[in-house]
């Protein structure tokens, strides 16, 4: 999504009385940690949401998902993402 594209996303949200919960995107080839260019971007956004969600498809048959806190100072916290479902383990 282009820049413009989630400022008018952003708008419709407004409109809606909506509000973004996560910005998120995948990594092909890495792992599901933000890059050097995630951060600045997330940090270019931040007014429109702080939290980034990246889906790593480095594992072909394990996709990893994972959430990080990014503020306008470029500081990354991993979150924690809770789910009701069953819990994955690789090695069961
Ligand atoms: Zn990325």
């Amino acid at each position: 999504m282009q820049p413009v594209e989630l400022i008018e996303a952003q708008d419709k949200a407004k409109k809606s009385n909506r509000e973004f919960v996560a910005i998120y995107h995948s990594h092909t080839f890495t792992q599901g940690y933000p890059s050097k260019t995630d951060i600045s971007n997330a940090v270019a956004v931040a007014n429109i949401s702080t939290r980034q969600v990246i889906v790593s498809l480095v594992e072909k048959t394990r996709p990893v998902v994972r959430a990080f806190a990014i503020n306008g100072k470029s500081e990354v916290i991993e979150l924690i993402i809770e789910t009701d479902g069953d819990t994955y383990r690789a090695s069961d």
